[in-house]
């Protein structure tokens, strides 16, 4: 609860209409796609760093948590206010504030949506690669604080390898600003790269300097149908064996297939999987790619393989996969979704364990996702009855088979809340007390996102779907 002193401190340093203590309001900034609830006690709009400066300030005075949200469409809990505090949400921070054409650089305020730069920057014939699948309502802020990833991470890289410089309001309240506009800079630790993929833990970003790149001259979509998840993964090895670097390659299991034929009616064919495939580039370099690409999954099973011929097709093919999340719902009403990674070499290998981990807890696993990269999204599909505990139990066998393949237990949706109690899978001791000592450094009076990345005192059981545990994408 905040005192009346802190809430009449809020309205002087942002202006009274642009905080929010009611009950309603507050409900919008309750959740994220966990679909779990945590209601803060203000929703606060800053319009530039200045007034988030003052309000970090006066958290660590008043001993206030703050937690920095986007859109709202993390997958860990990242925006969640677990123990309450004051929400900071940037929708008066929308602003693209610079193209630079000739050294090939967007300056943006946090708020601005990813789809918006994206467009903004290809009508002056630049790039701006990185796509998560939520690119149309997710926030560059929200990106670059999960570094978020995309169906076209597998050539470009993830948002780390475009953000060339920040401005970043500290815990404690100083602005600062890191990195650079070149296209080098060594000058200093980069705290570019640790305020990446910090998850609103360090600071609070309230621009950002962004790397473009010349718009590719032109792309080939195909799809390529397979009898077995298992020849789809083996083909995707061998697509990138064969020196092919696609552009997207991306995976979807019949599961998923069929919930998007019920869900979205894009007309997807039936196959136990398939593979949807862009190659980009020079024009000549395209038709070569392409034609190998065909090659490649013929050889490895592929049933039939089909290449766009027009716009719609291309457009109703990804509608289809930015689909599946949702259309999973079709099959079951609860879902874990776990966004694990392993070498693309062992992907084979991950089909196998999950067949194994669905029979062994008796429940149904769909698989999609950024295949040309080994991250796979595993979604554990539960009646969110009699099968939510052994959906968490199938969890955890699924992040032990990721780690044990030499993978990682999240690609892109970053730690938060839900799978904080699983860090030390993957992490030593040591590496955990490191990142607790550079928390505790930036943050010493813990005010800024607590309760995230690092799981908190008492016992660590995942509550069962519905009841504080993701159910979303
Ligand atoms: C249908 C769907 C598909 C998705 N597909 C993908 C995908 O393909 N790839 C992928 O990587 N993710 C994906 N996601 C997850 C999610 O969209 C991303 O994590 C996205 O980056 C979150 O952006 P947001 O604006 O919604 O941030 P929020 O969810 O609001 O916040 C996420 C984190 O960022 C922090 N944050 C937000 N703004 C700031 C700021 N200005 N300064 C500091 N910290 C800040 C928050 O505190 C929180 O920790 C998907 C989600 C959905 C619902």
């Amino acid at each position: 609860m905040l005192t009346n002193v802190v809430k009449h401190g809020l309205e002087r340093i942002v202006g009274e209409a642009n905080c929010s203590f009611s009950k309603e309001e507050l409900l919008c900034y309750s959740y994220d796609a966990t679909n779990t609830l945590h209601q803060p006690d203000a929703v606060v709009f800053p319009s530039g760093p200045e007034e988030v400066s003052l309000v970090l300030k006066m958290a660590n005075s008043e001993g206030f948590p703050v937690v920095p949200r986007g859109a709202g469409t993390g997958f860990s809990g990242g925006s969640l206010p677990v123990g309450g505090g004051v929400v900071l949400s940037f929708e008066r921070m929308r602003n693209i504030l610079e193209i630079d054409t000739e050294n090939m650089v967007a300056i943006v305020e946090p708020g601005v949506v990813t789809w918006d730069l994206q467009q903004a920057v290809e009508k002056l014939g630049l790039f701006y690669p990185p796509d998560p699948s939520s690119l149309k309502f997710s926030t560059i802020g929200g990106n670059i604080a999960e570094c978020a990833g995309g169906p076209r991470a597998v050539k470009y890289g993830v948002t780390r390898d475009y953000v060339l410089g920040l401005e970043a309001v500290l815990p404690t309240g100083e602005i600062i600003n890191t990195g650079v506009r070149t296209a080098k800079g060594v000058v200093g630790y980069d705290l570019t790269r640790l305020l990446v993929g910090s998850e609103g833990t360090l600071g609070v970003v309230t621009k950002a300097v962004l790397k473009l790149l010349p718009l590719p001259e032109t792309t080939t979509t195909m799809l390529a149908l397979f009898p077995d998840l298992r020849d789809a993964a083996r083909a995707t090895s061998a697509i990138i064996r064969a020196r092919i670097i696609p552009s997207t390659l991306e995976i979807m299991d019949s599961v998923s297939i069929k919930c998007v034929e019920g869900f979205a009616k894009t007309g997807l064919p039936e196959a136990e999987a398939l593979l949807l495939i862009e190659v980009d580039g020079h024009k000549a370099a395209v038709e070569t790619e392409a034609e190998a690409v065909r090659r490649v999954c013929l050889e490895n099973g592929a049933g039939e393989f089909r290449t766009a011929s027009d716009r719609n097709e291309v457009k109703d093919l990804w509608k289809a996969r930015r689909a599946v999340s949702a259309a999973l719902y079709k099959a079951r009403p609860g879902k874990i979704n776990e966004d694990i990674v392993v070498p693309r070499s062992r992907i084979p290998d991950l089909v196998d364990g999950l067949r194994g981990i669905s029979e062994r807890h008796g429940v149904l696993i769909a698989s999609f996702g950024h295949a040309g990269d080994g991250n796979i999204h595993v979604n554990i599909m539960h009646d969110r009855k009699s099968q939510a505990e052994a959906a968490l139990a199938a969890a955890e066998d699924v992040f032990r088979l990721a780690v044990g393949l030499g993978g990682t237990i999240s690609g892109e949706h970053g730690v938060g809340s839900a799978k904080s109690r699983y860090l030390d899978m993957e992490l030593k001791p040591d590496a955990i007390a490191a990142m607790k000592r550079i928390k505790e450094a930036f943050d010493p009076k813990g005010i800024l996102n607590p309760g995230k990345i690092f799981p908190g005192p008492g016992p660590q059981k995942r509550a069962p779907a519905g009841a504080g545990y993701a159910e979303s994408k």
